[in-house]
């Protein structure tokens, strides 16, 4: 049964460790976005023991309802590694070994100077009608399986092994359904959810589009989706994205993927300044963020994690009476280790960030969650700004730091070019 001409798919992710030991399961993000893209439709994600007969029973279902089915993990060579037993049981064949799978497992072990024991002839399995499929980074083959309109893979389950097989091999296997519902998103800074909610009301009433408004600790996500994949929802979500741009303005500061630290970067990249940062309660968090970015050594020069009072006096030349007066969680201090930054390490920006993240150190004056910014810049009067945050420490180190590059941003944005 298809819907909205797309075809279903179910994803099966194998491991203990995801539901007894709090690992979390990230490689059916990978195959979400993917999946969406070529229109197939997800109707189930199941987390699932590595135990034969749940497994077996996970894979039959998905068999029985969906054209596509995809399995992560428990292809190792240990013992509590099921999956190959539990296909072939779901689609009531026997295993049998793969030449061509012996072989690349054997040269595996030969590159490292290892023999490879019985797990590894286990892993050369694959069941009746199904194929092996080469692992260029692991020793684990995969498997692919298909009759008539059904088909099955089953991946290993170590993220940079999933990910290459899957985009490698898999993906290029499974036939496209369409081009995708056609997707939009935008991330926007310094409003509330029910503000920018307000702002698009207009938009819940249009048939052919899905919106969604996220709450997420660095800003409010908007993600505008066609119901269908055809071209009518396609021009539906493009005059929603114009609607949208039009109804929030400069408050969106990034469409698509694209990250905060993208942005700031690529607006100090356009400018050819310099960034140096200082920080106290985020211990490193913003420089950590800041260097996510790859080539963002173009632009970035570095940090001091001014965490004791001694650091920021004499790494960052905070005055010790300023420091005194005012304590370090204070917005004179919040500048002065922003020009100490900006003097320190020669850069054209300073950006400092300086607070109490809790749970304890809070004082009536200075409850925990308050925290200032600082920001020194070449020509500009050095300014500070005073947040009060809420939630966990960790929550409010994310946040602050996330506050600090939106405003380093928004000032950013305002200037010209350098050439
Ligand atoms: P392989 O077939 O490559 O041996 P496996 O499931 O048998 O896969 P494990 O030793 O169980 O291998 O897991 C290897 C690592 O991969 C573990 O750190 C595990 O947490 C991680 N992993 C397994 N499944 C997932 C998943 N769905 N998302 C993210 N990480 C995963
Ligand atoms: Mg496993």
């Amino acid at each position: 049964m298809m819907r909205n001409q797309s075809a279903r798919a179910e994803l099966i992710m194998v491991g203990t460790e995801m539901l007894a030991l709090g690992a979390r399961d990230t490689n059916s993000d990978i195959l979400k976005k993917d999946l969406a893209a070529i229109g197939y439709e997800v109707v189930a994600l199941s987390v699932v023991v590595d135990e034969l007969e749940v497994l077996s029973g996970a894979v039959r279902t998905a068999l029985s309802r969906s054209q596509l089915t995809l399995i992560s993990g428990g292809l190792g060579p240990t013992r509590d590694d099921r999956t190959r037993a539990a296909i072939a049981a779901a689609l009531g064949v026997p295993l049998r070994s793969d030449p061509s799978a012996w072989r690349s497992i054997r040269r595996w072990y030969d590159e490292r100077g290892r023999k490879p024991g019985p797990g590894a002839r286990r892993q050369s399995q694959v069941p009746r009608g199904a194929e092996s499929l080469d692992n260029p980074v692991g020793s684990a083959p995969g498997i692919w399986w298909q009759r008539r309109g059904s088909m099955l893979a089953a991946i290993p389950g170590v993220p940079w092994e999933f990910e290459r097989m899957w985009t490698e091999q898999v993906l290029p296997r499974v036939p496209k359904i369409a081009a995708g519902s056609a997707l939009a998103s935008f991330r926007v800074g310094g409003l509330t959810e029910s503000y920018v909610d307000s702002r698009l009301v207009d938009l819940y009433r249009r048939p052919l589009l899905d919106v969604t408004v996220l709450a997420k600790t660095d800003a409010i996500e908007i993600h505008l989706r066609g119901k269908k994949t055809d071209r009518r929802a396609a021009a539906a979500v493009m005059r929603a994205a114009v609607y949208v741009r039009r109804r929030l303005g400069r408050a969106i500061f990034a469409e698509g993927e694209e990250t905060l630290e993208q942005v700031v970067g690529d607006r100090l990249r356009e400018r050819c300044e310099t960034l140096a940062v200082a920080e106290s309660c985020t211990g490193g968090e913003l420089g950590a963020r800041l260097t996510r970015v790859p080539g963002s050594s173009e632009y970035f020069q570095g940090g001091i994690i001014a965490y004791s009072d001694e650091v920021k006096r004499r790494l960052l030349q905070v005055p010790a009476a300023t420091l005194r007066r005012h304590g370090a969680v204070s917005e004179p201090v919040a500048r002065a280790l922003a020009e100490g930054a900006r003097r320190r390490m020669k850069c054209d920006w300073g950006l400092a960030i300086t607070g109490v993240a809790g749970p304890g150190g809070g004082t009536a004056a200075k409850p925990v969650g308050r925290v200032f910014l600082g920001l020194a810049g070449t020509g500009r009067r050095t300014s500070s700004r005073r947040l009060q945050l809420s939630g966990s420490r960790e929550l409010i180190r994310q946040r602050c730091t996330a506050a600090a590059l939106l405003w380093l941003y928004s000032i950013l944005r305002a200037g010209g070019r350098c050439r």
